[in-house]
């Protein structure tokens, strides 16, 4: 399609792998449900950026998904999106919201409220680990799984934890990763962790 080879090359989009659709170069476009297009009007925001606009029709055909854009790019509604689509549509939502787990605050709260039973947990790949092994976290019901930051967790030294926290994780799920950049570190990680993914680059990244 014509008008999908002008957007690319527009905003440098680069996408590799089999069956990618077209972006969503509108909210409206998006097929998202008017509670999450309120939200998106009342942040201001007039159109998709670049790496959403290409990254959430993949997802939303639940392809793994690599996406390199740099930082700023708006890589967070890239995922958040295609999530909140994703809980949608499972059959065992708790409906009871997320959960963040992240180092240097106490446990107590964080354990309390992962007691609740969450649809979301949205964790620092140290202090996940630490709970999955304390035995208080099951990961067997995960199905959608997002490596965000991807650079920067291995640039701090964490791929031992995420290699123990993605063994948890059933591998009949959907895996999609964020980065900023794209070393062979993060080459290799991905290559360990997703099943085909699709690959979205925006402009050139070392
Ligand atoms: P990244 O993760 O790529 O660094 P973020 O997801 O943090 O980028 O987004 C960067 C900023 O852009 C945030 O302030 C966010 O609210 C804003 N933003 C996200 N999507 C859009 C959009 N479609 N239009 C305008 N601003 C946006
Ligand atoms: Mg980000």
């Amino acid at each position: 399609d014509p008008s999908t080879e002008a957007y690319r090359r527009r905003h440098e989009i680069t996408v590799t792998g089999d069956n990618v659709p077209a972006p969503i170069t509108s909210f409206e476009a998006g097929g998202f449900p008017p509670e999450i297009l309120k939200e998106i009007q009342r942040a201001g925001f007039a159109s998709p950026t670049p790496i959403q606009a290409q990254s959430w029709p993949i997802a939303m055909q639940s392809q793994d998904v690599v996406a390199i854009a740099k930082t700023g790019s708006g890589k967070t509604l890239g995922y958040l999106l295609p999530g909140f689509m994703h809980i949608k549509r499972l059959q065992n939502s708790t409906r009871s919201g997320p959960t963040c787990l992240y180092g240097g605050a106490p446990k107590g709260p964080q354990l309390r409220d992962l007691d609740r039973g969450v649809d979301v947990v949205v964790a620092t790949p140290g202090r996940l680990n630490d709970i999955l092994e304390m035995r208080r976290v099951s990961l067997k019901q995960v199905s959608y799984l997002v490596l965000d930051e991807a650079d920067r967790m291995l640039d701090m030294g964490f791929e031992p934890q995420i290699r123990k926290i993605v063994k948890e994780i059933p591998h009949r799920r959907q895996t999609l990763m964020y980065t900023a950049t794209w070393p062979k570190e993060v080459r290799r990680i991905a290559d360990d962790l997703l099943v085909h993914p699709v690959q979205v680059t925006i402009g050139s990244v070392d």
